[in-house]
């Protein structure tokens, strides 16, 4: 049994591109009255950028106003501009998000964003007041040839020297295994850890008051392996995609972070 954590838990759904106007009341509904009287585990929804200002309202309308925070799944760098389609930190931030998704290893594959265009978007949420939830991990290929740390700290490391110490403390990581993601495999708890524990030295490494940003697991978190990976000494609680749309299966996980 490992000992009790002071930091604080998380458990943050990414609802990728998933869901309707009708999807969004409902599973936000039985959320709100599911979790809202826990106040141990901050839980965190991030669906779609069109749904953003219904979640807000629903959360905000709610009564007692739900503990349940927003976040989105992306943003631009810029804050204003000619950038046709995209959303920036300060407009997210008006609509009522708190959080926002960087480096998600779906963008950085299918959208080819690339480190440097990721530590530009890191830098961008903090200058708007969004905590960002910085996106790491390997590929299986990277995992065998034995690369995993050496993968991580690059993309760690590119993502956050051009930012200060002081604002990176807002700062959340999610170590998510690109093997994991959406394909039913998990890392084992004890491969998790091992990865958060690295991360964190690092992070403790560049200044100790980085040691305590919550690291969250991601890849295939379900309810039935929630407890064991969360129990880890180093890993805070989790980033979830696919559960996350179930709300008894998301609200179970909820309940697994409880310390
Ligand atoms: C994710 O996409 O961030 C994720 C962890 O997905 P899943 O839980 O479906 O593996």
């Amino acid at each position: 049994m490992s000992p009790k954590k002071s930091r604080k838990p998380y458990v943050i759904g990414n609802w990728k591109m998933h869901g309707s106007k009708a999807g969004v009341d409902a599973l936000l509904q039985a959320l709100i009255s599911n979790l809202n009287p826990i106040q141990e585990v901050q839980v965190v929804v991030c669906p779609p950028a069109v749904y953003l200002e219904q979640a807000g309202r629903i959360i905000a309308g709610s009564s007692p106003v739900a503990s349940i925070s927003m976040g989105a799944q992306n943003l631009y760098p810029e804050p204003e501009g000619a950038f046709t389609g995209e959303i920036s930190g300060p407009m997210l931030f008006d609509i009522g998000c708190r959080y926002v998704i960087i480096g998600h290893s779906e963008r950085r594959a299918l959208f080819g964003e690339t480190d440097g265009f990721i530590a530009r978007k890191v830098d961008a949420a903090l200058k708007a007041g969004l905590r960002p939830i910085l996106c790491l991990g390997e590929t299986r290929a990277e995992r065998e040839k034995a690369k995993t740390f050496e993968v991580v700290f690059n993309q760690l490391e590119a993502a956050i020297k051009e930012v200060s110490v002081e604002s990176f403390k807002q700062g959340i990581i999610a170590y998510e295994p690109i093997w994991a993601i959406g394909t039913g495999l998990t890392a084992s708890p004890h491969e998790a850890q091992a990865v958060h524990q690295f991360i964190r030295a690092k992070l403790s490494e560049r200044d100790p008051g980085l040691a305590n940003i919550p690291i969250l697991y991601g890849g295939s978190v379900k309810a039935s392996n929630a407890k064991a990976l969360f129990s880890e000494p180093d890993i805070d609680g989790g980033l979830i995609g696919g559960a996350s749309l179930n709300h008894e299966e998301f609200i179970n996980i909820c309940l697994s972070a409880l310390n």
